[in-house]
């Protein structure tokens, strides 16, 4: 498998230093018990460090999981979103913290608002590593974001390309040949 060459966009000090930013940015705005639904894979990483900085700002979320899957696997989003694994913690009245890699087209995460909402959470926050938004086919914002990016194809810090790089510690843009 060929691994296109890649040059780096945010450094790991400064995923850091943003990471400590928008945890401080979102403790004040959650309550006492909140749920973190992470969207896998991408978000894993992100995820990891996002909880340990909420941890430093007195934050203490159950953290559950969930994977979606967009038709198609092009680099277009088809639009239409399936739930491949559900989370598991029962939403009923509480307050959601959805966090996933990259807000592109954002048909993901209009989505997975709706299905938490349908799982009966109250409030359903939004905290996303990167954001896409020449990219925009719903009109959606993040609610707390790390960084804009150009329309070019990203990996590292837990993202892919065709399940590689997601080791690497900091965001790169690939240069496809
Ligand atoms: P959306 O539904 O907003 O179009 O898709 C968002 C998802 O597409 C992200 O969670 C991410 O998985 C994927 N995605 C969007 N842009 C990129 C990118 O540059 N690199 C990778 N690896 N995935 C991307
Ligand atoms: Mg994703």
């Amino acid at each position: 498998m060929s691994r296109p060459p890649v040059s780096p966009l945010f450094t790991e000090e400064h995923i850091r230093q943003r990471v400590e930013e928008l945890a401080a940015a979102i403790a004040p705005r959650l309550g006492p018990e909140p749920v973190l639904v992470a969207l896998l894979t991408g978000a894993f990483v992100f995820t990891a460090d996002l909880v340990r900085a909420l941890s430093r700002q007195g934050v203490r979320p159950h953290v559950d999981f969930m994977v979606l899957s967009s038709y198609g696997k092009g680099t277009v989003s088809s639009g239409r979103v399936q739930v491949k694994l559900d989370c598991q913690e029962s939403l009923a009245g509480r307050q959601v913290l959805l966090v996933d890699d990259i807000l592109d087209s954002g048909n993901t995460l209009t989505f997975a608002i709706e299905h938490l909402r349908r799982k009966g959470a109250t409030e359903v926050l939004t905290c996303l590593l990167l954001d896409k938004p020449e990219r925009r086919q719903v009109p959606i914002t993040a609610d707390f974001l790390g960084f804009t990016v150009p329309n070019v194809f990203i990996v590292g810090y837990g993202i892919d390309y065709a399940e590689q790089y997601r080791e690497l510690p900091f965001v790169a843009m690939v240069h496809e040949e």
